[in-house]
This record gives C-alpha cells, sequence and structure tokens, in this order.
C-alpha cells in the first residue's frame, strides 16, 4: 500500500516566526512545499509533513539579506570574500555586492560567483568602468575619465536580473581631485534606468598631495544629487565628517534627505564607532537596513600575506592563530552587527525588519525576497537566541557590553537545508566570565 501524499515536504514547527513584511510576530509552523512558503500557520498536523524540525526554541525569520557584500572573489583580491562564507554559511540567504562587479567585468560576476554560488547573489554594479579591485587600491581608475555612463547603463539594462543599483562614493581622497563629479555620473545613469545609487560616505582614498578637504564640505554638494530610494552609507563610521559633522552633531542635511526618502545602510565593516552609534540613534535616526561590509581588509588573515595573493582561504581560517594574525575581527558576519544593534538598544522585530523586509525594498527585491508570504521562495534564516554576557568590540577598540545574542543555527534556500557552518561564525562572541 503506498502512503497518502503528504501535504507539505518540510514543516519548521513550534518557532518564533518573525516577519515584519506581514506584521507577524508569533509562534508558528511554517510548511514548505516544492520549495515554496506553502502555509504559515499553527498546528500542522505532523501526519502533513514528509519531514519536520523542532524549532520550538528558535527564531524563524525570512531568509536575511546582506545589502553590503565582497563578494568579487579572486578578481578583488584579498578584499573579495567566499561568497557561500558571508552568505548561506553563516545563516544569511542572499547576499548584494557592493561595486566589485564593474561595467567591464559583470558577465565574470555572473558566470563565476552568481552562478555557482549557493547563496542568490546580486550587485549594485561599480560608477566606475573597473569596479573594486583590490579595494580600490589605484586611486587615478576613480575619476570621471574612469567613468562610462553608457557602459553603466547597458550592463544594467543587459543585467536586470542580478544588477539592482550602482555603487559610487561621496569622499575626501576623490573630492580633492575631481569634486563631485563622479557622482553626478552616478545619477545619470541611475536616473535613466531606475536604479538607486548606493553612496559610501566619508573617507575612502588619502587626498591629492598637498590638500585638506573638510568632509563637512561634501554633504551639502552631495545631498542635494540625491533622490527617494538611493542609499547612504556608514551612518556609524569613526571617520569625521558628513554623517556627524565636525561639531559633533547628526548633519542637518542628513535628516533632510531622509524626509525626502533617501535610506541609510550602516554598511558595518570597518565603519563602527559605538560613539557615533549612540550620537545617529540619540538624534532619532533608524538605519533602513544594515549590510555587514565584510571584506578581507575587515576580518582577521594570516600575517604572511598568504591572503592578499589571493582570496579567503578557509582551512587557514580553521586554522587560526589569534597571535600570528593582523586587522579586523576573527568573527563577522551579519548576525555579529545584528548583535551589535540590539546591544545598542535597538529592538529586536526592528533588527530583523532591516536585514528581511527592509533590505529586500532596498535592493528592488520586494515581492520577491524578504517574507514569508505563502507562494514566495522558501528563503528561511533560523537562529538561536542566548542569553548571558558578552563584550562586544567597535572599530576603534572600544566594547560594549550584550546580555544577549543571535547566533545563526541554519537557513533554508528554496526549501534546502544549508547549516551556519561558516569559520566566520566561531565564537560568535567573548564570553565574560
Ligand atoms: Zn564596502
Amino acid at each position: 500500500m503506498s502512503e497518502p501524499p503528504r501535504k507539505f515536504d518540510l514543516v519548521l514547527r513550534g518557532g518564533r516566526v518573525i516577519d515584519p513584511a506581514r506584521h507577524v510576530d508569533r509562534r508558528l509552523d511554517v510548511g514548505i512545499r516544492d520549495g515554496k512558503i506553502a502555509e504559515v500557520r499553527a498546528g500542522i498536523g505532523t501526519d502533513e509533513a514528509r519531514t519536520s524540525i523542532d524549532v520550538r526554541d528558535r527564531l524563524v525569520i525570512p531568509g536575511m539579506i546582506d545589502t553590503h557584500a565582497h563578494v568579487y572573489q579572486y578578481v578583488t583580491g584579498s578584499f573579495g570574500m567566499n561568497p557561500d562564507l558571508v552568505g548561506i554559511r553563516s545563516g544569511v540567504t542572499t547576499v548584494v555586492d557592493q561595486g566589485g562587479a564593474a561595467p567591464l567585468t559583470i558577465q565574470g560576476f555572473r558566470k563565476f560567483i552568481v552562478e555557482p554560488a549557493a547563496t542568490r547573489v546580486f550587485a549594485f554594479v561599480s560608477n566606475y568602468l573597473v569596479g573594486g579591485l583590490v579595494g580600490h587600491r589605484y586611486t587615478e581608475l576613480y575619476g570621471p575619465r574612469g567613468i562610462n555612463v553608457r557602459e553603466t547603463i547597458r550592463a544594467i539594462e543587459d543585467n536586470r536580473d542580478i544588477v539592482k543599483g550602482i555603487k559610487a562614493h561621496a569622499e575626501v581622497g576623490g573630492y580633492s581631485r575631481w569634486g563631485i563629479e563622479t557622482l553626478k555620473l552616478a545619477k545619470e545613469a541611475s536616473r535613466k534606468t531606475g536604479v538607486p545609487v548606493y553612496v559610501h560616505l566619508g573617507r575612502l582614498w588619502a587626498e591629492a598631495d598637498g590638500t585638506r578637504i573638510d568632509p563637512d564640505v561634501i554633504t551639502p554638494e552631495m545631498i542635494p544629487l540625491l533622490d527617494p530610494g538611493d542609499i547612504l552609507a556608514h551612518p556609524f563610521t569613526k571617520n569625521i565628517g558628513a554623517f556627524v559633522s565636525r561639531d559633533g552633531k547628526v548633519h542637518p542635511l542628513v535628516f533632510e534627505a531622509i524626509q525626502r526618502g533617501v535610506r541609510i545602510d550602516i554598511g558595518r565593516g570597518g565603519h563602527m564607532s559605538f560613539h557615533a552609534a549612540r550620537l545617529v540613534l540619540d538624534a532619532g535616526i533608524v538605519p533602513f537596513t544594515v549590510g555587514a561590509d565584510i571584506h578581507g581588509y575587515t576580518i582577521r588573515r594570516p600575517e604572511d600575506g598568504s591572503w592578499d595573493a589571493g582570496y579567503f582561504d578557509e582551512r587557514r581560517a580553521r586554522r587560526r592563530e589569534p597571535g600570528r594574525s593582523i586587522g579586523g575581527a576573527a568573527v563577522f558576519s551579519l548576525v555579529q552587527v545584528m548583535n551589535e544593534l540590539l546591544a545598542l538598544g535597538l529592538g529586536l522585530r526592528d533588527v530583523v525588519a532591516m536585514v528581511t523586509s527592509n533590505a529586500a525594498v532596498a535592493a528592488g527585491l520586494d515581492g520577491q525576497l524578504g517574507s514569508l508570504a505563502p507562494g514566495t521562495v522558501a528563503d528561511v534564516s533560523v537562529l538561536a537566541r542566548d542569553v548571558g554576557r558578552w563584550s562586544l568590540e567597535d572599530s576603534l577598540g572600544v566594547t560594549l557590553g550584550a546580555t544577549e545574542r543571535l547566533r545563526p543555527d541554519f537557513a533554508l534556500k528554496a526549501g534546502v537545508m544549508h547549516r551556519a557552518d561558516s569559520p566566520l561564525l566561531f565564537e560568535s562572541l567573548t564570553e565574560v566570565a
């Protein structure tokens, strides 16, 4: 006698489901069939499911989206991470690369990154013809002569399925050479294609010889260029100027931009000052999205330079020798940034929205990703929530106490289970005895 067909391939049973797009926050079962969310309700019968996973002590949220990743591995030198290490193996089902892929290199990005990755990968294409080679080390490639608006438009129009915006910069080094011109060119392509620009604020390059730029002069030139949906990054940066001006206050034009619909992405990377974060949050600004901004320069890597020659080497990470490595943190993930935000006092539901529903909106993926709505693809992140005492550290070495932490357990991508086993998750936080 053959078994009757089951209604669901998989049921995640009894977890706390937080789905901000649908204003859901309660204990529910999530039923999955054919790689899609089939039903979200309480009390799905065990006889209705082929497989069940008990997640009663877990948070069940839409598949997390990292709005600021650097995953053009190999092409961007030691800067570029493996997409699955920062993505699905860190509990993150979708990553949006910021400016690694360029008008001249987008086909390689599709073929060698997007297609083989287990993680969903999208791109904000670089404003510059060459893109983010070795962390934008060669400044002269990034002036107006390194930009071709027609090529940028072509890269977007020919790759609408993966290109969702343009990565640009407004910072002192470029400004000292070319003023605000490069951002104007990015906006020209952005307006013609209807995709947003993502603007890196603060310092990236050193000023041209003999010049000294006050970052606060860039903001009044930059903000009026932005349209609703454009994204400003790095609000919590340790570098003074731009977001928090030299007098220690949020620049008044930032409030005006937010009023107009400009969005804020944290872009954590090396840009976390708990002090600046407090100033910004106390001024009433809640960032729209998180963006972990993990790249090869923000993680701890061996001092023999082996990663600089190529890429993130997982075997080395697993052999972590703390005394013999340089820079950054041994632990870095989107969830780790969420832990920082919780420790800074943001609410759990707000933080979950930032990496799910808000992130989908920011990257033009809403309706497609970022929610557990029945009928949509079954991308789900399952997180543990631990209680204890931990110490978090910002980019300046300042510490902040935490009494809870989130920890990725596993994720489903289109209904397929992936364990969160990235070496970047090891010892998720320093435990305080
Ligand atoms: Zn970045």
